[in-house]
């Protein structure tokens, strides 16, 4: 009999990575391709189906399990993609696109809770049960277990704390609302900072090479390292609100670990060091000790796809 295998797809912001999975989570292929959020939807899932079809065709003595979808504002409950905020595709009924393209079982869930799903079957949380997985890519998504469940809330949208306010008279989001934590700590957050910084510095080298359209983390860590003051003040700002949106999760949900993935997530101690310090300000109770600051330990880019992939082994 063919072996079962499941494609897991986490939709970014960006990028898309989709990956062909085992039951026991050997990603036997993988790889990562522009989402291009500003062209119509059908344009990814054209890339994708040609993909997928043509592993299978290569991989004959494989078969397809069923198709798990990872995506922004990807609605567990209904099976639509519904407006996600940095995409131009409105609402879309994604699973029950892949179901007729590809005649099989398909879950849809949104990427941080795939991410999260990912942890807890593969990565750092398999002994947790209390925990939140913070994707930081172009947004700040969450996805939450809590007493061992995933939680989605009565209409499948819970864990949105990118879009908790630390900042009443902050920064307008992309979501209409002002203050939200993604608009401080996330690749989008990041680049409303670096121009913050460069109107008081306008004619400094560093701000200026880091001040475009696609900001790039590694040349921030770079310059981070080197001793570069402003590198340095822009991950302290952007840890420092970081922690003040982690503690009001903490004060609800009394997590064991919040655990990092995505793009900025690479950053490591040099966001989640000033997060830290930051979220022990705001916790009530004396548990601060008790709350790890982690990265995902899963290869780049595959938490998501993994989690994915685990709704369907477990469906
Ligand atoms: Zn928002």
């Amino acid at each position: 009999m063919n072996k079962r295998i499941a494609v897991g797809i986490d939709i970014g912001g960006t990028n898309t990575v989709y990956g062909f999975i085992d039951e026991v989570g050997t990603v036997l292929e993988y790889q990562e391709i522009p989402t291009r959020g500003n062209q119509p939807i059908e344009d990814l899932i054209e890339r994708l189906d040609s993909r997928i079809k043509l592993f299978f065709k290569n991989n004959s003595n494989l078969s397809l399990n069923g198709i798990g979808i990872g995506a922004p504002n990807g609605n567990h409950y209904s099976g639509k993609i519904q407006t996600p905020p940095n995409l131009s595709w409105g609402d879309v009924h994604i699973v029950s696109i892949f179901e007729e393209k590809f005649n099989c079982n398909t879950i849809l869930t949104n990427d941080a809770n795939a991410a999260a799903l990912g942890e807890k079957k593969f990565g750092v949380a398999k002994s947790m049960n209390d925990f939140v997985v913070i994707t930081l890519g172009t947004g700040l998504g969450s996805g939450i277990f809590s007493g061992g469940n995933l939680l989605y809330g009565h209409d499948g949208f819970a864990g949105e704390l990118g879009h908790v306010s630390i900042d009443t008279n902050g920064r307008k989001c992309n979501c209409g609302s002002i203050g939200c934590l993604e608009s401080y700590a996330s690749a989008t957050g990041i680049k409303k900072t670096v121009k913050t910084f460069l109107e008081r510095n306008p004619k400094d080298e560093f701000l200026q090479s880091i001040n475009s359209e696609k900001i790039n983390g590694l040349l921030i860590d770079k310059a981070f390292d080197a001793g570069n003051k402003l590198a340095q003040q822009i991950y302290e700002y952007t840890g420092t609100q970081l922690g003040l949106g982690l503690a009001q999760a903490a004060n609800l949900l009394s997590p064991e670990a919040f655990i990092f993935y995505g793009g900025f997530s690479n950053a490591g101690r040099r966001i989640l060091d000033p997060a830290k310090i930051s979220m022990e300000k705001y916790l009530i109770n004396g548990n601060a000790h008790t709350i790890n600051l982690l990265q995902s330990a899963l290869p780049k880019g595959q938490a998501g796809i993994l989690g994915a992939a685990s709704l369907i082994f477990n469906s």
